[in-house]
């Protein structure tokens, strides 16, 4: 069995868009307690790699390596790319979620900024290529960020799960491709 329900919206998202490939290596922002960690470890197979990271301890999971720490903070990012030894990353996935105050103006504004940290480590570790997805509560703030992942890969899509409904503002941003660092003529 999976660790949270979690893990079935990765499957689920993980259908709509064809995100992670046996041999894949996948980073997983907001990973506790690692459902999400379960499923893209079965996806990648023993050949991939599978890299998660939260504020809370992980409990080890066979295949996966796991980094204790904060993605506002840069020494975070670090310590991923130190765990994936210089590689490039296939798919960036976030689940990342604030604490809820209840406010909904406050718990959105929270979430599109997490989301951003992931879109901005997503930008530094995926290769040409490859995928990025973060659970983003829907509100004002979203379209900016939006606007900012499309600038940087293929096409960006909305996907809202089956197994998210009941959390209605809860959606997935799933952003596929990576684009090429554009090469400037003439330099
Ligand atoms: N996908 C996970 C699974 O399948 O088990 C569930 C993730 S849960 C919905 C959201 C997680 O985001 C929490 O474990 C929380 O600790 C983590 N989180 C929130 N803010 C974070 C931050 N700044 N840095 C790292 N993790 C964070």
């Amino acid at each position: 069995g999976y660790r949270s329900r979690a893990a079935y919206k990765l499957e689920q998202l993980n259908e709509t868009a064809g995100l992670v490939q046996s041999g894949d290596t996948v980073v997983d922002l907001g990973a506790a307690p690692g459902g999400w960690l379960q499923v893209a470890h079965e996806l990648a197979g023993e050949g991939g790699t599978v890299v998660g990271v939260d504020l809370q301890r992980i409990k080890p999971l066979e295949g996966v390596e796991t980094v204790r720490g904060d993605m506002t903070e840069e020494e975070t990012r670090e310590r991923i790319k130190h765990a994936l030894d210089g590689e490039e990353a296939d798919v960036v996935v976030s689940d990342m979620a604030p604490n809820m105050s209840g406010e909904y103006s406050l718990d959105h504004a929270r979430s599109v900024y997490l989301a951003r940290m992931a879109f901005e480590t997503a930008c530094e570790l995926l290769g040409p290529g490859g995928d990025f997805v973060a659970k983003v509560f829907d509100g004002p703030d979203l379209n900016d960020l939006k606007r900012d992942v499309e600038r940087e890969f293929d096409y960006v899509r909305e996907v809202r799960p089956e197994a998210s409904r009941k959390e209605s503002s809860e959606l997935y941003l799933v952003a596929k491709r990576r684009l090429t660092a554009p090469v400037r003529v003439g330099d």
